[in-house]
């Protein structure tokens, strides 16, 4: 960390600052300019209390050098980590597609979609059972049928689940059934939720906040890996822009910043990342092309009569043909799908 003193600093405040840095714990380097006086603070900058260094006397800026995660970072762990949950492996050279119903509605829709997305190459499927609704008005899940319907089509198919889990208390329960429990957008940041997921056996995809920063979202994923879970996906899922085109704005920079920041995989959902199923499959060819390790993707028999999200969703057939453009992208990005 570097703390970048005011011109008008006295040579008092500078040793103030200096004592401050080491009862920190931090080895302190005054370095005198012909301007300015800047202290270089060696050691691990994340103790509690480096920033409040800005509030004393003299002191102007204080730049942090470490990324404020430590777990999530490629610093600690250069390799990309490979997360495997049953049928589903990410962050290797082979791409992972998550694909189904945004709801879980009844046996014959979930299997249904279960054997047309895993024909067509998807790796794992999703299905929402606890559903975090904008609306009390709206489908809210099946809650625990659901799970167990989820479970079903994993037995007839062999694909591994992934299935949100919207509160702290339910995670033991949705544990019992999902591969991976799916952290939503509305619930990044409720570090309890973060916290329970850490505790869990199953792997946890982490989707981005509409709202949240990059740099808000590993330090999310970090609460996950402290709490010492280490099989965390990371979701770029859209943001809120001024745009009404789009549901949601899908920002794909953040795949390439996230790969460099990280080494944990990166999915790309470009069914809530745009809000429209005419706009889904270039989004995922896109997502792929900037060096996604995965997608997630909404998937219905029948979307024009579907329970949740019907606007943003694929029928069976479409996904087929997404997946064989897909494969054409993958193939130039020396991926396999
Ligand atoms: C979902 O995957 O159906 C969902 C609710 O996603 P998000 O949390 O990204 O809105
Ligand atoms: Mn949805």
């Amino acid at each position: 960390m570097i703390v970048v003193m005011k011109r008008s600093a006295t040579e008092e405040q500078l040793q103030h600052l200096v004592e401050h840095v080491e009862a920190l714990g931090l080895k302190a380097n005054v370095l005198r300019g012909t301007e300015r006086t800047v202290v270089a603070a060696i050691g691990d900058e994340r103790v509690n209390g480096v920033r409040s260094l800005e509030s004393a006397p003299g002191v102007d800026n204080v730049m942090p050098v470490l990324a404020p995660y430590k777990l999530a970072s490629r610093e600690a762990h250069e390799e990309t980590s490979v997360v495997r949950a049953g049928s589903l492996e990410l962050g290797g050279k082979s791409i992972g597609v998550i694909a189904g119903p945004c709801s879980v509605e009844s046996e014959e829709q979930i299997v249904a979609t279960a054997k047309a997305v895993k024909a067509a190459g998807a790796t794992a499927l999703r299905g929402g059972a606890f559903k975090p609704r904008t609306s009390p008005y709206s489908f809210q899940g099946m809650k625990e049928e659901g799970l167990k319907l989820l479970a079903k089509a994993r037995e007839e198919t062999g694909l591994a689940i992934v299935t949100e889990v919207v509160s702290p208390e339910d995670v033991p329960l949705v544990s019992e059934y999902a591969d991976v429990l799916q952290i939503g957008a509305r619930n990044m940041q409720n570090y309890r939720l973060l916290e329970a997921c850490g505790k869990a056996n199953a792997a946890v995809l982490l989707k981005r906040g509409p709202s949240a920063t990059v740099d808000e979202l590993l330090l999310a994923a970090e609460y996950i890996l402290d709490g010492g879970n280490g099989r965390v996906i990371l979701c770029e899922r859209g943001i809120r822009t001024f745009e009404s085109h789009v549901r949601f704005t899908l920002p794909l920079t953040t795949v390439p910043y996230l790969q460099q920041k990280t080494h944990l995989p990166v999915v790309v959902d470009p069914s809530h990342g745009t809000g429209h199923t005419n706009l889904v499959p270039a989004m995922a060819r896109a997502g792929i092309a900037a060096g996604a390790d995965g997608l997630i993707v909404e998937v219905h028999p029948d979307p024009e009569n579907a329970k949740s999200d019907g606007y943003q969703t694929l029928s069976c057939d479409a996904f087929e043909a997404m997946m064989g453009q897909c494969r054409r992208i993958a193939d130039a990005m020396d991926r396999t799908l």
